[in-house]
């Protein structure tokens, strides 16, 4: 379902995200966890997409599965780091034919170990918003409309962007360019959401912000966390709570999923959006936030 068609229904969204398995036999643990998590109904499900390249025929694998043998409607995201235009327009061709109705355009970030190229022909994402655009115009799409398009929203900043009012012009642009909604960046601190949603009213960003949250499952995700979503804030309160924990790897994930449900709480009193739950293609962990917020399914948020 196109994405506006998606928000105009849901009041408040609810997604979930998962990345491709890496390797054949992660396959069976992700679709255990999926099937645990569709009859939470969410508005839909994004599947991430590997700058490094390895993955990235997997994206387009379980964006397919999802929608042959799920009720799930997957979103995929598409990094254009180190893509030709005509290596965009094959995937966007493809996905086109199979019936994806949205696409979470991002610029991505070239892996460390340089193993796909920097240049492509698009260096930041609102050039493939704008791709996106054009290609929609073409009337290749079944959908008339083409695809929805979401991009990426970073309340705490962007390491490559200190200057915060600049970051907040490259986002605008991002809008301007064509995106309908905007995902964020996980975030610990409710208020650095809040602030930054009152910035975006102020620089005229008037599409849909959606909330990214995810709980905290154990330390040594939260480190990797550190590194990919630098900038994030990570609250003394929060350090407090795990450093209690000591080794106990259950306390660390009950004080993770109380914390993102106190967000989500607060979130959802405060009127956002929508929120979208990083997975870390694990069911249990959701399905817990969501019986702690007192939720069925996202249908008790439409
Ligand atoms: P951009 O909007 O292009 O911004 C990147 C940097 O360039 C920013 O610092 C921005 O301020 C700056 N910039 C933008 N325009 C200009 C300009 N005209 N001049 C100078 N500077 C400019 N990564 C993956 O590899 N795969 C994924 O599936 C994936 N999914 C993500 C999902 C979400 C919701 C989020 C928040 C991030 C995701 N990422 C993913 C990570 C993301 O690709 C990186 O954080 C990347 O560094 C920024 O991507 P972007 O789309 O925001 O890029």
């Amino acid at each position: 379902m196109h994405m506006l068609d998606i928000l105009a229904r849901d009041a408040r969204t609810a997604s979930f995200e998962f990345f491709p398995p890496v390797k054949d036999s992660g396959w069976d643990l992700l679709f255990t966890a999926i099937r645990e998590l569709e009859p939470l109904a969410p508005s839909f499900v994004s599947v991430t997409y590997g700058a490094g390249g390895g993955t990235r025929q997997r994206t387009n694998d379980l964006v397919l599965r999802l929608k042959r043998e799920t009720s799930l409607d997957p979103v995929p995201h598409l990094t254009c780091v180190g893509h030709s235009r005509a290596e965009i327009q094959a995937i966007l061709e493809r996905y086109a034919a199979e019936g994806v109705s949205n696409i979470l355009a991002l610029r991505g970030d070239p892996p460390k170990d340089g193993s796909i190229p920097k240049a492509g022909d698009f260096p930041h994402a609102a050039d493939l918003v704008r791709f996106i655009r054009e290609f929609n115009a073409r009337g290749v799409h079944p959908d008339p409309r083409g695809f929805g398009i979401g991009v990426a929203g970073f309340p705490e900043g962007h390491p490559e962007t200190p200057n915060t009012l600049r970051l907040m012009d490259h986002l605008k642009a991002k809008v301007d360019a064509g995106a309908d909604w905007i995902c964020t960046q996980l975030f610990f601190d409710n208020r650095s959401f809040h602030d930054w949603r009152e910035r975006c009213d102020l620089a005229g960003i008037r599409v849909p912000v959606i909330a990214g949250i995810m709980p905290v499952l154990s330390v040594a995700n939260l480190h990797r966390m550190a590194d990919l979503a630098a900038c994030t804030h990570i609250p003394a309160k929060l350090m407090r709570a795990l450093q209690r924990c000591g080794d106990d790897a259950q306390a660390v994930e009950r004080v993770g999923i109380h914390w993102a449900t106190e967000q989500c709480l607060e979130l959802l009193d405060r009127g956002t959006r929508g929120i979208h739950f990083y997975t870390l293609n694990r069911g249990d962990a959701t399905q817990q936030i969501f019986r702690n917020l007192g939720l069925k399914s996202t249908a008790s948020l439409r």
